[in-house]
């Protein structure tokens, strides 16, 4: 069996080092910070077994037009960004073309088909439960027409994936969730659709797992990664780690770590944002709010607030419209009592332009491994794509497995 240095300890990392230790490899995971801290944490709390289709860049100029102006929330392009994003943006809307996406969602609904019962496993194991709702994922609507038109696009999602659907009256809606202060007009319960009232505590849980199991953790920030005559040498803050192999794990870090092997990989860096809100009563599940981009969902410390994507540089200054917007939205449909001092946060959604993440053999180093780019749904996925890191590890090669291949 092998022995295998893991860099990143949010889902993705932490989903790979149980699966590779479940196999019998030896595995040390090393982060510049305790696990799940970063993404993996920051996010809306979803195990999106709905998700089967990932999330095309838009075509066509007027919606791109609005993006540029500001004028949505569900999106907002930062014109600055666009000369340093122009390789992983062009990619993008290349991949996203009506008959490449539909491919690339083939490849993608297997995996998110998954998520849920990959999670299960862990989740029972690491006596997690605690932090899990079942009670699915909620899109409320607040115009009659933008309603009736998610609920025909929905229902043919539901159709082609055999997932469980409802649609419901926004009073059906406020008796099912009493924390509701009026009613919308109409609602889509995913019911299948599994959240975590803290992201991060459930990655915390997995790792606490993992160490129960024999694995260790290191909080410390990797340097420079080299290979050697029998694998990688890590080259970290406090000293060096040698093992055989390497998996880069490092979510939207991992192509700027890659670089110093000469990978040019590109990514589209989809920065997100959350706030907390103080709130009389509880959601019973998380909802996207869809005339207003904004996934509200009960959490551990108060409302969290999550935010559509801000395409900017990754040095640019951070733009809470989005979260200021999603909030004046929510409080006009939940208690809002105030926001929770502090409690914002913005990360990246670290989102590969061909909208699949790379999982697999690195394509010009032996024993180094790649798993990263899990975009919107990172959470969702870190125990499959780990899983399936570990089966490519043992050999496996499929339809699958050249889809996200690096
Ligand atoms: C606003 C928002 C909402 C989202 N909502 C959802 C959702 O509801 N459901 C869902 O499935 N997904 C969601 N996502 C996506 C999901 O959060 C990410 O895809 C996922 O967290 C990525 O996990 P990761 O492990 O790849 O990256 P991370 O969690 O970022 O882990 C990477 C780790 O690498 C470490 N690191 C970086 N550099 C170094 C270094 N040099 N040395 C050592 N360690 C280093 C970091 O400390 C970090 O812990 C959302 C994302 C955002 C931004």
């Amino acid at each position: 069996m092998g022995d295998f240095i893991v860099l990143g300890a949010g889902s993705v990392g932490i989903g790979a080092a149980l699966a590779l230790q479940a196999r019998g490899h030896a595995v040390r995971v090393v982060d510049a910070r305790g696990p799940g801290e970063e993404t993996s944490h920051g996010n809306a709390g979803v195990i999106q077994n709905e998700a089967r289709a990932p999330y095309a860049m838009p075509r066509d100029f007027p919606t791109l037009i609005r993006y540029g102006l500001g004028r949505s929330n569900d999106m907002r392009l930062d014109p600055l960004a666009l000369p340093g994003s122009a390789q992983a943006l062009l990619a993008y809307y290349h991949h996203s073309a009506p008959a490449r996406h539909a491919a690339i969602t083939r490849h993608y609904a297997a995996l998110m088909a998954r998520a849920t019962e990959d999670h299960g496993h862990l989740i029972t194991d690491a006596g997690a439960k605690a932090l899990i709702r079942h009670s699915g994922l909620g899109e409320i609507h607040d115009t009659a027409k933008g309603f009736d038109t998610r609920a025909r696009t929905a229902e043919l999602q539901a159709a082609a994936h055999g997932l469980k659907l409802r649609t419901l009256s926004g009073a059906d809606l406020r008796a099912e969730d009493p924390a509701l202060t009026r009613a919308p007009i109409g609602a889509i319960i995913w019911d299948e659709t599994w959240s975590t009232s803290d992201p991060g505590a459930l990655i915390r849980a997995y790792a606490d797992l993992f160490t129960a199991r024999g694995g260790t953790i290191l909080q410390s920030r990797a340097q420079t990664i080299t290979p050697t005559a029998t694998g990688w040498r890590v080259e970290r803050d406090g000293g060096h780690l040698s093992a055989e192999h390497l998996v880069v794990a490092l979510g939207p870090w991992s192509p700027a770590m890659l670089k110093q092997l000469g990978y040019r990989i590109p990514m589209v860096m989809k920065r997100g944002y959350h706030g907390h809100y103080a709130m009389q009563g509880q959601l019973t599940r998380p909802y996207l709010l869809a005339d207003h981009g904004v996934v509200v969902s009960s959490m551990a410390q108060g409302l969290r607030i999550t935010t559509g994507a801000h395409l900017t540089r990754s040095d640019g200054p951070r733009n809470l419209a989005q979260l200021t917007h999603g909030a004046a939205a929510a409080g006009d449909l939940l208690a809002l009592d105030g926001a929770v001092p502090d409690s914002q946060w913005q990360g990246v959604r670290p989102c590969m332009p061909r909208m699949l993440p790379m999982v697999g053999r690195a394509p010009r180093h032996d024993k180094l491994w790649f798993n990263f780019g899990h975009g919107h749904q990172g959470l969702s996925l870190g125990p499959t794509s780990g899983a399936l890191l570990a089966d490519i590890v043992a050999g496996r090669s499929d339809d699958l497995t050249q889809a996200l291949a690096p």
